[in-house]
Order: C-alpha cells, then sequence, then structure tokens
C-alpha cells in the first residue's frame, strides 16, 4: 500500500495518478481499461516509456506481484507490445524497488528502455539514476 501522506491521514495521490487523472499533462502512448504507457519526462535511453497501471494501489512490483499477478502479467505484455512498435523488439523492463534503488515515485511503474543502435551501446549506461 502507497504509505499515507503526513497532511491529516489524508492520502495524497501519486503524480501517475495524477496524470491518469489528466489532471497533469503526459505524452500518452497507449491507455487501456487498467493500464497508462506514457513517454519519461527525463529520458535516459533512446526509447524510455514507464508502464503503469491505472490504481495507485501498489508502491512497487513485490506489493503488485503479490496483490494482482495478473495485473503484473499485462503490464509485461503492455510493455512487450509497446516494445514491438518503439524499439524493434528488444526492450529492458526496470522496477526501481525502494528509495535506495532509485525508486522517487511509489506508484508502481515499468522503466521500458531500448532503441540503442546495432552496436550495442552498453545498456549499462542507462541503469540507474545519476
Ligand atoms: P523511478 O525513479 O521512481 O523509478 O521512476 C520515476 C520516473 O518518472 C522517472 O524516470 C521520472 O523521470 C519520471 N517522471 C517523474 N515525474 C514525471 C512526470 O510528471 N511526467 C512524466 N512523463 N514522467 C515523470
Amino acid at each position: 500500500m502507497r504509505a499515507p501522506s503526513t497532511i491529516e491521514g489524508m492520502t495524497e495521490p501519486s503524480i501517475f495518478e495524477r496524470i491518469v487523472a489528466r489532471e497533469i499533462p503526459a505524452s500518452i502512448i497507449l491507455e487501456n481499461e487498467r493500464i497508462l504507457v506514457i513517454e519519461d519526462i527525463a529520458p535516459r535511453a533512446p526509447v524510455h516509456l514507464l508502464v503503469i497501471p491505472k490504481t495507485g494501489e501498489y508502491a512497487n512490483v513485490v506489493e503488485l506481484a503479490a496483490g494482482d499477478p495478473d495485473l503484473l502479467a499485462e503490464m509485461v505484455s503492455v510493455a512487450q507490445a509497446v516494445a514491438t512498435s518503439t524499439t524493434g523488439g528488444d526492450f529492458r523492463l526496470i522496477f526501481n524497488t525502494g528509495p535506495r534503488s532509485g525508486q522517487t515515485v511509489f506508484h508502481v511503474h515499468g522503466h521500458i528502455m531500448g532503441g540503442w543502435d546495432a552496436a550495442g551501446r552498453t545498456a549499462e549506461e542507462s541503469l540507474g539514476h545519476e
């Protein structure tokens, strides 16, 4: 579950819930009943998208796997479908989990990263945060 905010016990919507609600603009690549795919605002790969469940119920992939494995499987399937049309099919799907991994938004999301050239600029350059 998302950590409650400190403001009088109220929970604040995550940045991604606000994007889902169209309160904040985003470049939307795909939307279905339960999932949104958007462009990352600060891309760290030639193609850098975020696959996000609309629900803000799960803070990270571990919680999602335990709470709704079908939704996690659907996120992977959607990531693969989007990668087919944006990266040529090969991609990394990265779930930062916990602040020391670089997670900054505690609404589970997968980073879809790809589009490196055939010479294979090492994808490790794009992992984590500076
Ligand atoms: P994390 O660091 O939690 O794994 O990933 C959060 C990602 O969300 C970051 O890569 C960051 O660039 C992206 N991000 C944060 N705020 C926004 C926003 O308002 N719009 C979009 N499109 N991406 C965002």
